[in-house]
């Protein structure tokens, strides 16, 4: 039985999809959302949980109203009745794909109850990579990642039993990127740039928040954080590679001079198939990839002038600590303001900057030390918004 944290969203349901095409192999224990109700209504229709949870009480009430009793879906609501359908004995895997630092609580749960845990949600390894990866460790849960260029280097390494990958004869993975709808633009173009071209991403079809992230390069800024975590690399073995075709998901070169690299059509549902069917593969809907029509690979450099977020999140990576989970909250504040217009595109960097500069950093060895760093942050990130606004401060 399967939980489906985040089932509204892109990740959600594409990965309820795939689940729809192999009946005989998945039921489905709980679905998780925020508030979407009608999109929930019709989830629980089709895949007949036995929980339905939503983070808000009035769109649970108004769920709990226009539910059929004859489906036998139980209605809940809030963080205990997320962490029931993530911890529940009868759940052996879940897929957390909650948006954002909403996901870290559930996201943890989940790895120390010891299930297999197929992690879309890069901001909960950000925040708190190392309680993350203890967790999985000491309860021996499962991490299978489902960030598409973390799955394809977990393809291309070599793997154990226990989903555990090894590091021998490895000298370098190589991240790719995009390089997101602004790849060519000067930076004056993209001080105009506006809420729906940022979300305009060339090859993906993702949620506002990641496509804002992937045109300004922090989502790969957070990925190379998610890899460091997942496969215990150290940040010189991460080289970013800009890819403008996202047909190769990410490779692993080898101390022989081999790299192996996974490709396939941009769509999530092979790295979600991969996940839910491991070790085994199963059929996921998407199109075999047409190398012919294809026919073109480019690589080349990323530039970090003009994509500043990703020199941020590297270097919060060397600084260590809490510094990951500042550049994390930071991140989300400006990128909500840039997406109810309040600052500029590239004023999302410079946030973070700021708050980068203000906050002391410091070892995260509690739940409750990131949360309270995450909380702080955001609050100098919105006083950082709230003065750009004063000011209009353009960057
Ligand atoms: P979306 O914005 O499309 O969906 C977010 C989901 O999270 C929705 O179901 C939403 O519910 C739910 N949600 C939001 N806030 C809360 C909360 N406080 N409590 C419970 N549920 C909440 O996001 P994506 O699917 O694009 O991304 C999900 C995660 O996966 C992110 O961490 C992203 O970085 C990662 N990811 C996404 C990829 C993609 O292709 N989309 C690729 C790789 C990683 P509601 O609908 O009610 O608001």
């Amino acid at each position: 039985m399967i939980s489906v944290l985040g089932s509204t969203g892109s990740i959600g349901v594409s990965t309820l999809d795939v689940i729809a095409q192999h009946p005989e192999q998945f039921g489905v224990f709980g679905l998780a959302a925020n508030s979407s109700v009608d999109a929930m209504l019709e989830q629980c229709h089709t895949h007949k949980p036995v929980f339905a949870v939503m983070m808000c009480e009035v769109a649970a009430q108004e769920l709990q109203t226009r539910m059929p009793k004859a489906l036998g879906t139980i209605v809940l609501h809030g963080e205990q009745a997320l962490l029931r359908i993530v911890t529940d004995p009868a759940v052996d895997s879940v897929m957390a794909a909650i948006v954002g630092s909403a996901g870290l609580p559930s996201t943890l749960a989940a790895a120390k109850a010891g299930k297999t845990l197929l992690l879309a949600n890069k901001e909960s390894l950000v925040m708190a990579g190392h309680l993350l990866m203890d967790a999985v460790r000491e309860s021996g849960a499962r991490l299978l990642p489902i960030d598409s260029e973390h799955n394809a280097i977990f393809q291309c390494l070599p793997v154990n039993d226990e989903a555990v990958a090894s590091k021998t004869g490895v000298s370098k993975v190589l991240l790719t990127a995009s390089g997101g709808p602004f790849r060519n633009w000067s930076l004056e173009q993209m001080r105009g740039a506006t809420p729906a071209q940022a979300c305009a991403h060339p090859n993906w079809s993702m949620g506002r928040k990641i496509s804002v992230d992937s045109a300004s390069l922090m989502n790969k800024g957070l990925e190379f954080i998610e890899a460091c975590w997942i496969f215990d690399l150290p940040p010189n073995m991460i080289d970013v590679v800009v890819h403008p075709q996202s047909l190769i998901h990410s490779m692993v070169q080898y101390v022989d001079g081999s790299v192996l690299a996974q490709l396939g059509n941009p769509d999530m549902r092979t790295a979600i198939a991969f996940g839910l069917g491991w070790p085994e593969r199963i059929s996921s809907g998407v199109a075999p990839l047409d190398l012919i029509a294809a026919s073109r690979l480019d690589f080349e450099a990323p530039d970090e002038t003009r994509f500043p977020c990703l020199r941020l999140a590297r270097e919060s990576v060397a600084v260590g600590g809490t510094a990951m989970a500042l550049c994390n909250a930071a991140n989300e504040v400006a990128v909500e303001a840039f997406l109810d217009e309040k600052i500029r595109f590239t004023q999302i960097p410079r946030v973070i900057e700021r708050v980068l500069e203000q906050i002391t950093v410091i070892e995260p060895k509690s739940l409750a030390v990131v949360e309270a760093a995450d909380a702080e942050a955001r609050l100098i990130a919105r006083e950082v918004v709230a003065n750009s606004l004063q000011t209009a401060e353009g960057a």
